[in-house]
């Protein structure tokens, strides 16, 4: 195992279950993602969605939002009751296939041969800056939100937030709680209310087959790359999106195109972006109304996106900043490392079946955004692909009898 997060610890309690020996490799410590969060950060997903195998959420609070530190925790927690084989520290830097069947891998603690390897490096791997970043001061502090930790840490003056995905709208609102000036340079993302009648949002998309959409089910390629939906855990839960931040004083931009000295342009395409959004929103209105009915429960009141004023200010003089926050999205980073030809799309996405590579036998991948279903790379469904995964490691091992036990016990 590659990744010592929750995709490599659920993965490894499979393997565990199935009597596969292995090893995880983290090159930093258990939960490193969640630990190089925000300071204020917390789950936009409820608590009762974090299912891995074998331990389900066991807090106390599971229609809550864990934060940072409490995520940290319960996966430490995860491990040390699992008795993981975790190496924290060790780095896996290149990854080779080796003649005649299995893996090299060279590590910053030497060098190890595996039958199989499961890479589980993240769903979010490097940070995504557009390209026109490169057009603005060098002189104007620049940060990606990797490494934002509060608004203290931040330079005096307006923030200017490139990207308005769960990231850069949740620190958007913290920034404006500080009395900060945000201008927000906005793209699509879906959106939709916290809750809906008595149930959180993510409960009727869970029931409506929502989070278990394949990527056929997605009519383009590119949808892996589209933001979660927006909506906030933090203070306990509330909805969070463009609108709610306008009314709390963003100025609201369209997409950043490019700098000329210390001006920025933006392209005239808030409107749209926005429409995109409603029409996401609209289509969750329908899977809530379809689940209710189903159901026979009360429909709940879905109100209308309701109008919005698309006008947006195209230029921005940048003395009005004091620092430039890029949360415009990750890219997959396995290239660089993982040297199988023919291993990675386009896109850079593994190119596999249920999680296993197309390209060398042997190689598999787990915490993938979408790698069989929408709910891939989150808490509520890394467990179903680890136990897919764990089955097939085991079967090709000569276990196939209690792989096929293995799953089952997963779901
Ligand atoms: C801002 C943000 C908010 C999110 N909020 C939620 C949420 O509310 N609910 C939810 O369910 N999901 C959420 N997610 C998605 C997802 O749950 C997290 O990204 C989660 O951390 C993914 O777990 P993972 O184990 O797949 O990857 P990671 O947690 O990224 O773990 C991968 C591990 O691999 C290690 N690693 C990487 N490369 C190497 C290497 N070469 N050698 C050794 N080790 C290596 C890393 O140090 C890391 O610890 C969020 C994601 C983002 C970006």
């Amino acid at each position: 195992m590659v990744g010592g997060g929750q995709a490599g610890l659920a993965t490894s309690r499979e393997l565990s279950q199935a009597g596969v020996e292995h090893v995880v490799l983290e090159r930093a410590r258990i939960g490193e993602f969640w630990r190089g969060r925000w300071e204020s950060f917390c789950l936009v997903t409820p608590n009762w969605t974090t299912q891995l195998p074998g331990q389900p959420y066991d807090g106390v609070d599971p229609d809550g939002f864990m934060p940072r530190d409490e995520i940290v925790a319960y996966l430490e927690r995860y491990a040390a009751r699992l008795d993981a084989p975790v190496r924290e520290g060790i780095e896996v830097e290149s990854l080779n296939p080796v003649p005649g069947g299995g893996f090299a891998l060279r590590t910053s603690d030497g060098e190890l041969r595996a039958r199989s390897v499961v890479v589980a490096t993240g769903a979010y791997q490097r940070p995504h800056r557009p390209a026109a970043a490169d057009t603005l001061p060098t002189d104007l502090p620049q940060l990606d939100v990797e490494n934002y930790r509060s608004p203290g840490g931040l330079p005096q003056g307006g923030v200017l937030i490139v990207g308005s995905g769960q990231s850069g709208c949740q620190v958007a609102e913290e920034l404006l709680e500080a009395g900060r000036q945000v201008f927000l340079a906005c793209g699509r993302a879906p959106w939709v209310p916290r809750r809906v009648g008595d149930r959180d949002t993510v409960w009727w998309l869970v029931e409506s087959g929502f989070m278990d959409q394949t990527p056929a089910d997605v009519p383009w390629p590119a949808a892996r790359l589209v933001a979660n939906a927006l909506a906030t855990g933090h203070g306990g839960g509330h909805d969070l999106n463009l609108r709610t931040l306008r009314a709390r004083g963003a100025t609201l931009l369209g997409h950043f195109v490019e700098a000329e000295g210390r001006r920025a342009r933006f392209a005239d395409d808030l409107a749209e972006s926005v429409a995109w959004g409603d029409q996401r929103y609209d289509e969750v209105r329908q899977q809530v109304r379809r689940v209710a009915a189903e159901r026979g429960l009360p429909m709940p009141g879905l109100a209308e996106a309701g109008p919005f004023d698309g006008s947006a200010p195209t230029e921005l003089d940048l003395n009005s900043v004091g620092s430039v926050l890029f949360a415009g999205g990750y890219r997959p980073e396995y290239e660089g490392w993982v040297h199988v030809p023919g291993a990675f799309d386009e896109m850079g996405f593994p190119v596999h079946v249920e999680g296993a590579s197309t390209a060398v036998e042997g190689l598999y991948f787990v915490g993938v955004h979408f790698l069989r279903r929408r709910k891939s790379s989150l808490l509520l469904g890394v467990g179903e692909d680890a136990g897919v995964v764990a089955a097939q490691i085991a079967a090709a091992n000569g276990g196939g009898q209690r792989a096929d036990r293995i799953s089952d016990q997963s779901r």
